[in-house]
């Protein structure tokens, strides 16, 4: 869509970014300038239901108001030490958000990619100093269609070429199985396997949900052949998906939890990886770290959002708003929509190609005051703030159907 369609300072903004912001994205015509909750308003005024909530790191909507003053409290006092010193921030973070996940150690870091990058490196020096593995040697199983980053490591297991091509040479050290197949994996499995890295739902992938007991199963073949689980929860989790984890879903429990985007509470980037001491105890100082990770400004957010989280209400929003939305998307089947896959407030819908592409109907829901973005080609995802009141899903799914017609 060209922008001639917009107002001018629409044009005039998106025009001027074009200058000297690399293009690495191809946002929708939208310029946001300020929000609340689950509305954002663009720099004419136009206002807008956000149904992406950054890729669920907004989980909590905009700009709430605890979240905010956590964050603006901690301004007031202290916001970087590095971790050459300590702060009086990081140990509360820690100890909340290892009891949420039931483990005993938590490694802060900032982005989702350096908390898959940490999982990686984990799984690996435990491969190699605990398990046994010869040096070097270790092996990570990964699942077609996933999306855990950006970094060259991880593109380089990634099967999509849009994120590969041009970025080689990769490192080595993984092999890909087909997603939700089981038995793929226990074939792949030999004695240099470090670990499984799985999504438990495939975001990026378009909302793609295992079948019932595949995580279950793939627990059990981790559990049996001594290999760790590794779960990049870093979209599913923290309320997403219905649960605390997607792998609730499933009562599984991985060895590792890689968590983000939501962690940090829509303000600041705060990632983390999650587990005990037998594996994260593999660590000596000096081998792994991060300039901001553990930062005091993250972790009295990140506390902030585990003490959200610890009341169990967003993650009943989710599932009780979920079925709310899955009965309104349900109605669209065969009327513009081929699938419709959701799990807690998490939708990923398939556009029927007769009614235009994803990226076409998400510029007609721009269009009808809705914020979506279109994923492969077909589909949309819809992943509201799960502050979201029933009756604006109602006039969101509205817009969608007049979009479809
Ligand atoms: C977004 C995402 C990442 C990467 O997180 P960044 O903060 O963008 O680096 C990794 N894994 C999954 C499943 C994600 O959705």
């Amino acid at each position: 869509m060209t922008t001639t369609n917009w107002g001018t300072a629409t044009t005039r903004y998106i025009h001027a970014e074009h200058e000297h912001v690399a293009r690495t994205y191809d946002p929708l015509p939208v310029v946001v300038a300020t929000a609340e909750d689950v509305w954002v308003t663009d720099v004419e005024g136009r206002r807008y239901l956000d149904l992406l909530s950054a890729y669920s790191a907004l989980n909590f909507g905009h700009r709430h108001p605890e979240l905010v003053k956590a964050a603006v409290d901690q301004l007031g006092r202290l916001t970087l030490t590095s971790r050459a010193f300590h702060n009086d921030q990081l140990g509360a973070f820690a100890a909340a958000l290892a009891e949420l996940c039931g483990k005993d150690l938590v490694l802060p870091m900032n982005t989702g990619a350096e908390a898959v990058e940490t999982g990686i490196k984990a799984s690996r020096a435990w491969a190699h100093r605990v398990k046994g593995v010869p040096d070097k040697a270790a092996r990570i199983i990964v699942a077609s269609g996933n999306f855990h980053g950006r970094t060259t490591t991880i593109v380089g297991f990634s099967d999509d070429p849009a994120t590969r091509e041009g970025f080689g040479p990769f490192t080595p050290g993984f092999v890909t199985v087909p997603y939700q197949d089981a038995a793929a994996i226990e074939a792949a499995i030999d004695e240099h396997t470090a670990a499984i890295l799985i999504e438990p739902i495939q975001g990026e992938g378009g909302v793609i949900i295992p079948p019932a007991g595949y995580l279950r199963k793939v627990r059990e073949l981790c559990t049996k052949h001594n290999v760790l689980l590794i779960a990049d929860e870093i979209q599913s989790g923290l309320g997403r998906a219905g649960m605390t984890f997607a792998c609730d879903r499933e009562g599984v429990v991985p060895d590792l939890y890689l968590l983000g985007k939501a962690l940090g509470g829509g303000i600041v980037p705060v990632s983390a990886v999650v587990g005990n001491r037998d594996v994260l105890g593999v660590f000596r100082p000096g081998e792994h770290g991060s300039t901001f990770g553990g930062n005091p400004l993250a972790a009295a957010v990140g506390l902030r959002v585990v003490e959200l989280l610890r009341t169990g209400e967003f993650q009943e929003r989710a599932t009780t708003l979920g079925h709310h939305l899955k009965g309104l998307l349900d109605e669209l089947l065969g009327h513009g929509l081929t699938d419709v896959r959701v799990a807690g407030l998490w939708a990923g819908v398939d556009v029927d190609p007769a009614f235009g592409t994803g990226r076409e109907v998400a510029e007609r829901m721009l269009a009808r005051g809705v914020l979506v973005k279109d994923t492969h080609g077909q589909t949309l995802r819809i992943a509201p703030p799960l502050t979201i009141q029933a009756d604006d899903l109602d006039w969101a799914v509205e817009q969608l159907r007049l979009a479809l017609s």
